[in-house]
């Protein structure tokens, strides 16, 4: 399991920082608290005498402080610029100012780029608000713990005791529920359940209760992608492409690569042996042949409508499985199509901003893709394309050309949608945030 991620997210004392620790103790993972940067954060925010509501100033001390995980009686914890500060994060004084604090974007970014640092070889449970939504969706098992107020209260109260603090319960009450109100409403990464979790209520389960659960669903999905992974020798995909497309393919790849010089990373991200929903970002005419000539997979992908009335263009693009879309309102025939495909065992490669982006930032995602994918249960490949609106440049190696290939964001297909709407945005969140790694990564 030494690749694995798993994440943990809810709401303050809903138990997710014992159930972390003991999970990743149980599995062998390493086990990484986000609450407790984010408390080191404000520790030095307070004892600078600095104003947690100060955005700038709060994010400049975010971004400047050193964070770092180290072993200290073989627990993981936090240093701050070189100090242990284990005990001082823990304090009431700490505990009132960290939401506010955690609330500011210049914040989220330094400690989600830290984060996702520490975990980029995997083998890590990570427990906070976001660790799912934001920081790792791509997580093998995202996990998120719900429980009454008055539960967690109390266990809060119990872990400040077992600390040596003599905590007021009604004080602990107000703390908890001011920060449920700053953590859920804010505008950056609020609290949110990431659809496809594991859902876990604590509020009678015992902690060992819990975290066999948990560790019981971890072990069921390591084992299910164990055996989707494809073997060496094994072909790729769960169905086999014909020889025309395997020939044209291979002939786009060559010539890609040796007259613009692509480069493809991730394609370990493939090797399994299920059909996926290949999400990319758009920024040039090329990118269905790029993204179809290196997943080695017979794709399908959307082709606007305009395309298919020249006559021989639309033959060809058919027989490359393109199939039309009509552009601005929702097209249920395509998705039908899309929908279709995917039960056929096809992977559908789809654009989820709309339409060609000019900057080659990452624009908004459409919900239509969550949908997509809550609705067949398939896994989504995030596919990061780099240099493609300057083939030019890239032809004189002015330029790169790259298509990068992300972990799958994978659903479990027990979890039940309370509100189904809410959760196509989120997911289509989660899936731009796993572009914006990709693009990170290629800017690096
Ligand atoms: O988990 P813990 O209660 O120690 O977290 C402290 C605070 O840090 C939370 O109330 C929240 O404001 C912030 N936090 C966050 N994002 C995370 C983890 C914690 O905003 N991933």
């Amino acid at each position: 399991m030494k690749d694995i991620i798993v994440t943990i997210d809810g709401h303050a004392g809903s138990g997710k920082s014992t159930t972390a620790a003991l999970l990743a103790d149980r599995l062998g993972l390493m086990y990484l608290d986000t609450g407790a940067m984010y408390r080191a954060v404000t520790y030095a925010v307070i004892s600078r005498g600095i104003d947690p509501e100060d955005e700038e100033k709060v994010s400049g001390i975010a971004e400047t402080i050193s964070i770092e995980l180290k072993d200290s009686d073989g627990r993981p914890v936090f240093f701050l610029d070189g100090e242990e500060v284990e005990s001082k994060i823990r304090t009431l004084e700490v505990s009132n100012a960290v939401s506010p604090v955690s609330q500011h974007r210049g914040v989220r970014k330094s400690m989600v780029r830290i984060q996702r640092k520490i975990g980029a070889g995997g083998g890590i449970v990570a427990e906070g608000r976001d660790t799912g939504t934001t920081v790792f969706p791509s997580a093998e098992v995202k996990v998120f713990l719900e429980a009454d107020t008055e539960a967690r209260v109390e266990r809060r109260v119990a872990q400040m005791r077992s600390m040596g603090m003599d905590p007021d319960p009604e004080e602990i009450r107000r703390n908890i529920a001011e920060r449920d109100s700053i953590d859920s409403g804010r505008e950056h990464s609020p609290l949110r359940k990431a659809p496809g979790s594991v859902v876990v209520n604590t509020s009678t389960t015992t902690i060992e209760g819990q975290v066999d659960i948990i560790e019981k669903a971890v072990r069921k999905e390591y084992e299910r992608l164990s055996q989707l992974r494809i073997q060496r020798g094994q072909p790729s995909g769960s169905r086999k492409a014909p020889i025309y497309w395997r020939i044209t393919v291979g002939a786009v790849y060559c010539f890609f690569r040796i007259v613009f010089g692509l480069k493809v990373y991730g394609m370990e991200n493939l090797l399994y042996r299920e059909n996926f929903i290949i999400a990319s970002n758009h920024i040039s005419y090329a990118d269905p042949l790029l993204v179809g000539c290196v997943v080695k997979r017979e794709i399908w992908f959307m082709a606007k409508i305009e395309l298919f009335k020249n006559r021989f263009l639309g033959w060809l693009i058919r027989k490359y499985h393109a199939f039309p879309v009509k552009r601005g309102a929702a097209d249920r025939k395509s998705i039908k199509v899309i929908f279709e495909k995917l039960a056929d065992g096809y992977s559908v490669l789809l654009f989820p901003e709309g339409t060609r982006s000019r900057t080659g930032e990452i624009g908004k995602l459409k919900s239509g893709l969550g949908f997509i994918a809550m609705s067949t249960g398939k896994s989504i490949v995030p596919v990061f394309i780099k240099g493609a609106g300057m083939l030019g440049r890239c032809m004189m190696r002015k330029e790169k050309l790259e298509v990068r290939i992300g972990r799958p964001i994978r659903l479990n297909p027990d979890y039940v949608p309370e509100d189904r709407k809410s959760d196509y945005e989120i997911l289509a969140g989660m899936i731009s945030e796993s572009l914006k790694v990709l693009k990170d990564e290629s800017e690096a």
